[in-house]
């Protein structure tokens, strides 16, 4: 068929079909720390501006970290994503050198969006559920000490959450105050460790610490009984022979997963030999996958069915279409994904829900993030109230992520190093 036989309507197509691709231009791109959170936003010459996370706690690098990437992206057509992260994704590394150029990738996809008045999950490929399951690895109570009781007091103050949170995550072993002040938990060092980012604890197991951590499960599992998952943070810094004696050890509990055991957080590696000492030999479902930077270095863990369950953080990965990288590859190999992602803000927050909709069934939930300090809630717009309902959140449409700023609310909160953060 020729254009002259398709008529009319076929040139009004095509006529709007240009219209609609006009080229955006990418302007400036800045880094703000708004309370406990730094954000990127990237301007373009059309108004259109987007918004990204930076997935980091500690964050003062980052005033250098992502301007180094402005001279490479201004200019660029920001609605190209990819186009654009080509000439950046091969500058970012491991946690937490992974975290600027996530955030870029997150905020041109918040453009793409706004620039096509739709949402991000559409740009990627279309939502598969109309609601999105988070789980709880951020709301926390203070402990009261590391005893059974203490994680049992304080695994009910959290299943009492009005979120009704499906599946919890805790903190055990190394990744927990139980390491350093139970005498005896290891026969490692503690002097001068324990770090997370810098030197974490690192030792073989004492019984008494094998014991002492089955005992806590044991004590949580009792409050959650088979109403809602549980699910254990557990290292970086076990022997892989430590981990596969209290994965066995833990069988009976029926755990959610055990993440990060002999890696995770900020190890440089990936190991997939040693999940394999572990993995095979278990049912409990063994998981890592935090650090890990670009889909292509989750490729032998998933390969290998290394692991049972990977966790990328969509604010270290390289952003959420790598995310979306990561979870298709895990499908293909029968690999379950739950994302991490305590660091990233609500607006990382908005971004993980975008991604988990359009995630394959492989999908079992993303770690909830919150806005510190409280006042994070009054200025960001766009978010459902609440967020979460019965462990579930609602996938908004709003064009982008579909959260901005209140720029009058939230400009008393920017320092004078950031005042200009908001100018067009
Ligand atoms: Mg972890």
């Amino acid at each position: 068929m020729d254009g002259d036989q398709a008529g009319p309507e076929w040139r009004r197509l095509q006529r709007t079909s240009r219209k609609g691709i006009k080229p955006l231009n990418i302007t400036d791109l800045r880094v703000a720390i708004i309370g406990h959170s730094p954000v990127i936003r990237i301007t373009t010459d059309e108004g259109i501006d987007g918004l990204g996370p930076v997935a980091i706690p500690r964050a003062g690098h980052i005033r250098w970290h992502v301007p180094f990437y402005k001279e490479h992206i201004v200019g660029e057509d920001p609605t190209d994503v990819e186009r654009v992260m080509l000439k950046i994704r091969r500058m970012g590394a491991f946690k937490p050198w992974g975290s600027a150029v996530s955030g870029i990738e997150i905020a041109l996809w918040d453009i793409a969006g706004k620039a096509a008045g739709v949402p991000v999950y559409k740009l990627l490929g279309g939502k598969v559920r109309d609601r999105v399951r988070t789980y709880n690895g951020r709301i926390r109570f203070p402990m009261s000490g590391t005893e059974p009781q203490d994680y049992a007091d304080n695994m009910a103050k959290m299943k009492a959450s009005p979120e009704n949170f499906t599946i919890i995550k805790q903190g055990v072993a190394f990744h927990s105050a139980m390491a350093r002040e139970i005498p005896g938990f290891f026969l490692g060092e503690t002097e001068g460790r324990g770090d997370p980012m810098y030197h974490p604890l690192r030792g073989p197991l004492s019984e008494r610490g094998l014991k002492h951590t089955i005992a806590c499960v044991e004590a949580m599992k009792d409050v959650l009984g088979d109403e809602v998952g549980l699910a254990l943070d557990c290292g970086p810094g076990l022997t892989a022979s430590d981990t596969l004696r209290l994965a066995q050890l833990l069988e009976p509990f029926n755990l959610m997963w055990m993440e990060d055991t002999v890696t995770g957080d900020y190890s440089p590696e990936v190991n997939p030999d040693l999940y394999l000492q572990v993995t095979p030999h278990t049912s409990t479902p063994i998981h890592t996958g935090e650090q890990i930077y670009l889909a292509r270095n989750f490729r032998e863990l998933i390969e290998k069915h290394a692991v049972n369950v990977v966790g990328p953080d969509c604010g270290d990965v390289g952003g959420i279409a790598e995310m979306k990288r990561v979870a298709e590859l895990a499908d293909l190999h029968g690999i379950l994904i739950a994302p991490h992602g305590i660091g990233v803000g609500l607006i990382g927050l908005a971004a993980q829900v975008q991604v988990a909709a359009v995630l394959p069934d492989n999908y079992i939930a993303f770690e909830y993030s919150t806005g510190e300090p409280s006042w994070w809630y009054d200025v960001l717009e766009g978010l459902p109230s609440p967020i979460v309902k019965d462990g579930f959140i609602d996938v908004w449409d709003t064009p982008g992520l579909g959260v901005h700023f209140n720029v009058d609310e939230t400009r008393q909160y920017l320092s004078d190093e950031d005042a200009g953060f908001f100018d067009n």
